[in-house]
């Protein structure tokens, strides 16, 4: 079946959640074509308050990390 999202691309993610989008952002910089599939419009109701340290450094490989400081939140300590 020929589809508008049959693009010939290195690989699909369903999904653009942290998950997804961390990898797609990576596969990227590696030099993969990445085709990201999400069925929700963003932003997205999503219920949580913090990030754990440990995720800024996969944020920053990813070049995502200027972005979401760009986003303001508040700083726990
Ligand atoms: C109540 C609650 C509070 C939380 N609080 C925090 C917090 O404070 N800090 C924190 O870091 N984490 C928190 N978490 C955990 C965090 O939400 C998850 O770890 C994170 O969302 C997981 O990311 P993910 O990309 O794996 O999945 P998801 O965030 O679930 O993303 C999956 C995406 O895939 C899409 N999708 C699913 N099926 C399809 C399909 N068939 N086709 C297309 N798209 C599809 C969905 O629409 C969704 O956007 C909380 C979780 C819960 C439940």
């Amino acid at each position: 079946m020929t589809h508008d999202t049959d693009a010939d691309v290195d690989v699909a993610i369903i999904g653009a959640g942290p998950a997804g989008a961390t990898a797609a952002a990576l596969l990227v910089r590696s030099g993969l074509s990445v085709h990201v599939l999400e069925r929700s419009h963003f932003p997205r109701f999503s219920i949580g308050e913090s990030l754990l340290p440990q995720c800024m450094h996969i944020l920053d490989e990813a070049g995502l990390l200027s972005t979401v400081e760009a986003g303001g939140f508040q700083p726990k300590n």
